[in-house]
């Protein structure tokens, strides 16, 4: 595609996204905001649902999928400009779905035509919540000594065990999934993928109530539950190379690798007002110097991701810097969190205006809850330690110490 086509098409996707996105979907987005797909679907308002609805119809829920899937059919510099547009305009995206951003990349990739038929629509029509089932009481970070089993039964895999840490699993239609289905094998060579449906007989899901009260977490028993064959995406016994694919796409979703979509915190905004306000007489030049070096890291991270796009989009091999991302981009989002943190002061540790002495307004409420989210995004999809050792076999091709 020609440099004057691509500004073509950049200049329709603004002239769409401009008439068809809601001005009051133009706003960062808050935890609170978020539309979850999924057969319990929850609008909070018309604008939300007209905005969902548009995407979808044009395909650009799942810009990059084939049309035949609900997909757009864009190339990667397509998609890239759709991207970028959505972030400029400070278009939402029209909903969260682990569908789109994990499990159907995946089903591209190594499932049959049939299963693209069964499970790609109904993610791009924001039809079917999915949730993730890796972790297990001891498999986290070494994921592969999962023990929840599949055994074949006629066309019938039989699935017992329990899955820990399910984000959201209690308010989800279906969960992806490994499973150990050779216990004679070496730990990742007897591990399979399936997909099942949560309402299925046997499967048992328990929140998990967290100190603050309340959580998304959940963990879920799988007690004889009975799914038919054609649910194993990939080979019988590869689901580890799927599963390694699969945590490729879920980095790049939480690192923004694209640097794309909604914009979700306006951080300098923030410390813009803070500096400008009465507070800004009290931070010392050592914070502002380390919030303008975070400014620099985050301008610099943008600049690589693009650099990034360019060599991929160029042939060559950008898979291994999915881990780097991941560690810099939540490294990071610890690190300016924490400089605001200290530069609001108590200010940014409201929880709620309940029995409180002063009134936190909603923008120093927001701030909390993402300074809290901040410590998790170096936990969840592996952690920065774990990003770390893949780094350095994957990328630095550095001796793994642990198989000695
Ligand atoms: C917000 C959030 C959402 C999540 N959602 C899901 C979900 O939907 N589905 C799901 O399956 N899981 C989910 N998880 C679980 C997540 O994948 C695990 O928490 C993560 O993989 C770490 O595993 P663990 O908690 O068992 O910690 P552990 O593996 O016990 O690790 C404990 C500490 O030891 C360190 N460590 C462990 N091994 C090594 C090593 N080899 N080298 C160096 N350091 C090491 C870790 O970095 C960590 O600091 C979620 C977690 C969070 C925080």
């Amino acid at each position: 595609m020609s440099n004057n086509q691509l500004e073509e098409f950049r200049a329709e996707v603004r002239q769409w996204l401009d008439a068809n996105c809601p001005q009051s979907l133009r706003t960062p987005l808050t935890e609170d905001q978020i539309v979850w797909g999924g057969s319990h679907v929850e609008f909070q308002s018309d604008d939300q649902k007209i905005w969902f609805e548009r995407m979808r119809d044009k395909g650009w829920f799942a810009p990059d999928w084939p049309k035949e899937f609900g997909g757009g059919g864009l190339n990667p510099d397509e998609n890239r400009v759709l991207e970028q547009e959505m972030r400029k305009l400070r278009c939402r995206v029209p909903q969260i779905n682990l569908g789109i951003w994990m499990l159907g990349p995946v089903v591209l990739e190594f499932g049959t035509e049939e299963q693209k038929k069964e499970f790609l629509l109904p993610m791009t029509q924001g039809k079917v919540r999915w949730c993730q089932g890796f972790s297990e009481p001891n498999a986290g970070s070494d994921l592969a000594s999962l023990k929840t089993t599949a055994v074949l039964d006629g066309d019938d895999f039989i699935i017992n065990g329990s899955k820990i840490w399910t984000s959201h699993g209690n308010h989800s239609d279906c969960i992806y999934m490994l499973v150990r289905t050779d216990p004679a094998a070496s730990k990742q060579e007897g591990i399979s993928f399936v997909v099942l449906d949560l309402k299925l007989p046997g499967v048992n899901i328990k929140p998990i109530e967290m100190i603050s009260g309340s959580s998304h977490f959940c963990q879920i028993f799988f007690d004889q539950v009975r799914i038919p064959k054609r649910n194993l995406i990939g080979p019988l016994n590869g689901g580890w190379t799927v599963a390694k694919r699969l945590l490729q796409f879920e980095r790049k979703a939480m690192s923004k690798f694209d640097d794309g979509g909604a914009p979700d915190f306006d951080y300098l905004a923030l410390v813009k007002r803070y500096l400008q306000g009465p507070e800004g007489a009290h931070v010392t030049s050592a914070l502002k110097s380390s919030i303008v070096s975070g400014l620099m890291a985050d301008h610099a991270y943008k600049l690589t991701t693009r650099r990034a796009f360019e060599e991929g989009r160029a042939g060559m091999n950008v898979s291994g810097l999915a881990s780097s991302f991941k560690y810099i981009s939540a490294e990071l989002e610890k690190k300016r969190l924490e400089d605001v943190l200290n530069m609001m002061g108590y200010r940014g540790l409201g929880w709620d205006n309940e029995g409180g002495y002063e009134e936190f307004t909603e923008e120093e409420l927001a701030f909390t809850n993402r300074w809290l989210i901040s410590k998790t995004i170096a936990i969840a999809g592996g952690t920065s330690e774990i990003q770390l050792n893949i780094i350095s076999k994957r990328v630095l091709g550095l001796p793994d110490w642990e198989a000695k």
